[in-house]
């Protein structure tokens, strides 16, 4: 065996025993091109700054502000691409000081969620609904999936490998993409319960029912 083989199995072995890496995801807004047009002109393009973990997401340069009843956050991250819906990200803590009731959904899902509004200088967009705390989740490729044997939505725990606050995050989704980087997306409030700083690693449980 080479090197790169050894790598290889070294690598499907951790896979196996159900190690995923854990990112930690801070607030932020995806945009509809309709949205973007509005807080920076028409036809405007968000400027690239950074790829993120999942291929073809990427940190844009623009910032916005985001506000509700009771405050305003400022300089919130947009993630490109363009989406068909706007939807902004952000924990329970910060959505309570906003005085924004949102429920914990899964990207994408953003029906009858709360209104929030984004601004950019003094452009306004009063979005309808969009405000959501992001539902922790697992995206993971087909082929890995079929390793672990795992389903699409299917729910699972992941035990926290973490010195002084080991804990076990139930409820969390599995979602196959082809492509997909294998890893789990907690927020803020989550990594902190955790004693998660940057990076970390847990091991999947199926949930037993
Ligand atoms: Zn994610």
């Amino acid at each position: 065996m080479n090197k790169d083989q050894i790598v290889e199995k070294i690598c499907q072995k951790i896979l196996d025993k159900g190690l995923v890496m854990i990112e930690i995801s801070a607030k932020h807004v995806h945009l509809t091109q309709n949205d973007v047009d509005e807080l920076f002109g028409r036809g405007y393009q968000l400027n690239y700054v950074r790829e993120l973990s999942q291929k073809g997401q990427y940190l844009c340069k623009e910032r916005v502000d985001v506000s509700g009843p009771k405050g305003t956050l400022r300089n919130v991250a947009i993630l490109g691409p363009c989406r068909g819906l706007t939807q902004v990200e952000l924990s329970i803590a910060e959505a309570r000081k906003l005085g924004i009731d949102a429920p914990v959904r899964l990207s994408g899902d953003t029906k009858g969620t709360p209104g929030i509004t984004i601004s950019f200088e003094n452009n306004h967009v009063n979005s309808p609904d969009g405000a959501i705390i992001a539902k922790r989740h697992i995206h993971i490729t087909p082929d890995e999936a079929r390793r672990l044997n795992l389903s699409h939505e299917e729910v699972v725990s992941v035990q926290v490998l973490s010195e002084q606050r080991a804990l076990t995050f139930d409820d969390t989704i599995v979602r196959i993409d082809e492509k997909a980087s294998f890893a789990m997306h907690i927020d803020i409030e989550e990594a902190n319960s955790a004693n998660i700083s940057k990076l970390g690693y847990g091991l999947i449980r199926k949930a037993t029912k």
